[in-house]
C-alpha cells in the first residue's frame, strides 16, 4: 500500500499554468480520502494558489496535502484554516553577499568589468540568484553586444565555479547568468518531503508527464520510485481512479 501519491503539476494535473479543473479537483478530493498527496514543481507559491490550493473543494482533507513550489525548495502545509510555509531554502544577505562578491572579483579577474551599468545587478527569485552583467535596466542594445556568442560569460562561468563551490551557475538570458543550489530537481524535493513527513520513499509513488531521461519528473523515476507516466490530465483522472479504488480494498 502506497501512503503518499506525489504528481507533477503542469501537464499532469492541469494544462500549464491553468487551474486545476473541476474534474481533477474532486479527483483529488477523493484521493486525499485514501491516501497523502502531493505536489512539486517548478513554479512558486502564487501559481500554486492559483493552479491548486484555490481550487479544492471545501470537504477536501487539506491536512494530508503537501504542496511544493519551486522544485520542492519550498514547502507548504494545510495548518489551523491557512496554507503555511513549513521551510522556505532561500538565499540569505550574507549569501547573496557572497555570490555578488564573487561576481566582481570574476569579472575582475577576466578583464569583462563593463564600462557602465545600470540599474540593480543582481535580481533575487527566492532560491535562484539571477545576475545581470550590465544591471537590470540596461538598454537593448548594450545588452545585446557585450556577449552575443556566450564567450564572456563562458570565460565568467568557469572562473566563477571556482568562488561558488555548491551552487549550480547556468547562462541565462542576454547577460544573465543563474545561480541556484547545486542538485536542485524533485528527487532532491521528494527526499526533503520525506524527511518533513516521515513517509518512506517506497511508501510513495510518483505520477508525471515528463517522466523520460532529460524529463524534469525523471529524477523521481531514478530516486526509486514507483512511478506512472501520463499523457495528460485526462489520462492522470483514470490512474486517480484506479488507485482510489486500490487503496479502498
Ligand atoms: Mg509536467
Amino acid at each position: 500500500m502506497k501512503q503518499l501519491i506525489a504528481f507533477d503539476l503542469d501537464g499532469t494535473l492541469a494544462e500549464s499554468k491553468q487551474p486545476l479543473g473541476d474534474a481533477m479537483a474532486e479527483a483529488l478530493t477523493r484521493l486525499l480520502g485514501v491516501a497523502h498527496v502531493a505536489v512539486i514543481s517548478g513554479g512558486d507559491w502564487p501559481q500554486f494558489d492559483k493552479q491548486v490550493a484555490s481550487r479544492l473543494p471545501g470537504e477536501a482533507d487539506r491536512s494530508r496535502l503537501w504542496l511544493m513550489p519551486t522544485t520542492g525548495t519550498k514547502l507548504y502545509t494545510h495548518q489551523e484554516g491557512a496554507w503555511t510555509p513549513v521551510y522556505a531554502e532561500l538565499f540569505d544577505d550574507e549569501q547573496k553577499r557572497v555570490i555578488l562578491e564573487a561576481f566582481d572579483a570574476s569579472l575582475e579577474a577576466t578583464g569583462f568589468v563593463p564600462e557602465q551599468t545600470w540599474g540593480e545587478r543582481i535580481e533575487d527569485r527566492g532560491s535562484q540568484i539571477t545576475f545581470s552583467a550590465l544591471g537590470q535596466q540596461a538598454p537593448i542594445h548594450a545588452k545585446e553586444t557585450w556577449d552575443p556568442d556566450f564567450a564572456k560569460r563562458k570565460v565568467i562561468q568557469a572562473d566563477l565555479h571556482t568562488r561558488l563551490p555548491g551552487l549550480s551557475i547556468n547562462m541565462g538570458g542576454a547577460t544573465s547568468i543563474d545561480i541556484t543550489r547545486e542538485g536542485v530537481d524533485k528527487a532532491y524535493g521528494l527526499k526533503k518531503l520525506r524527511d518533513a513527513s516521515g513517509i518512506a520513499l517506497d511508501a510513495m509513488m510518483f505520477i508525471g508527464d515528463a517522466i523520460f531521461p532529460g524529463g524534469n519528473d525523471y529524477p523521481a523515476k531514478e530516486l526509486g520510485l514507483d512511478t506512472v507516466r501520463v499523457r495528460d490530465p485526462q489520462e492522470t483522472l483514470s490512474v486517480i481512479d484506479a488507485i482510489v479504488a486500490c487503496q479502498k480494498a
